[in-house]
């Protein structure tokens, strides 16, 4: 089990490592149907009473032992679908709620690319103080349950979203699951974030893919495209609308963000919405609405991993 060094200066407390933990625990489905004879006999069934076909009568058991009863037959139920067995998915939720109390370790330079950038920033939040952290957090603890139930190995790039700690730097967000790295090699990177755009007119969602820099994104590029067109329509599909203000149909190219420049795997980054336009924010703000979020971000990784 690897866990994702996050420099935190707050010392914390051991706690179970959800984020990193890779088993899959598959609730089977209890179903709600009954296995072939066990359940109530339907009306008109025969009585139970009367021997079976070629059983020994009692009176005739003098010599002749009864047959042993014939076990009940009880099928295995079905497995549960997993179409994502054996694939890793690494999600990073945007930022960390602390951040703003860190501001030399979120401010200091690291490598974005070949090029240097800070450490991280505190994200935005809706007009009623909602933070992007948590939204992306809470996102991501959804969309984990969900591709887990998938049989999906998920990893976070942080543990939790706490008040009292920062980081990890976008470099390392962009790094784990990397091939060669100390853990799991993942098949695909999602980062989760949304905008603070305070245009009246922004409105809506966009998914950042990487632009080609040789040497860091040029491997990626062309599955990342696939990646960003999935996330797209999976959105589009479950209602939520492209941005008004930023990318083509829901779609923008950078080369100037460390997470997906660092990453060696198809990578993507979604601004799920515009948390400063009372639209996405009261979508964003309800658990109902960051479950519909969630629900678009697994059909695309679905649909990515499997198409
Ligand atoms: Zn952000």
């Amino acid at each position: 089990m690897t866990r994702v060094p996050t420099r935190r200066r707050v010392p914390r407390p051991a706690r179970a490592s959800a984020g990193l933990l890779a088993v899959a625990v598959l609730v089977a489905g209890c179903s709600g149907t009954d296995a072939p004879g066990t359940g109530t006999p339907s009306a008109g069934s025969p009585p139970t009473s009367a021997p079976a076909p070629g059983a020994v009568s009692p009176d005739a058991a003098g010599s002749t032992p009864p047959p042993p009863p014939t076990p009940p037959q009880s099928p295995e139920p079905p497995e549960p679908p997993r179409p994502l067995a054996g694939r890793v998915v690494v999600l990073d939720p945007g930022h960390q709620l602390g951040n703003a109390r860190f501001p030399a370790e979120i401010n200091r330079g690291v490598d974005a690319g070949g090029f240097t950038k800070a450490c991280n920033t505190t994200g935005t939040a809706s007009d009623d103080g909602y933070p992007e952290a948590t939204f992306a957090w809470e996102v991501a603890v959804e969309l984990r349950r969900q591709l887990r139930r998938l049989g999906a190995r998920v990893l976070l790039t942080r543990d939790d979203n706490a008040a009292d700690a920062w980081g990890p730097c976008i470099d390392e967000r962009g790094r784990l699951g990397n091939p060669g790295g100390p853990g799991p090699t993942a098949d695909v990177r999602v980062s989760i974030h949304a905008d603070g755009n305070r245009a009246s007119s922004a409105h809506g969602f966009h998914v950042i893919r990487p632009g080609r820099r040789d040497g860091w994104t040029d491997d990626v590029l062309a599955p990342s495209e696939r990646l960003a067109v999935a996330l797209r329509d999976a959105l589009v599909a479950a209602g939520f609308t492209p941005s008004t203000y930023l990318g083509v149909d829901g779609i923008d190219v950078r080369t100037d963000l460390g997470t997906l420049n660092h990453s060696d795997v198809p990578v993507v980054m979604a601004e799920l919405g515009n948390m400063r336009d009372p639209r996405d924010a009261d979508v964003m703000e309800r658990a109902a609405g960051r479950q519909r979020y969630a629900r678009a971000l697994g059909a695309a990784i679905r649909a990515f991993l499997t198409g």
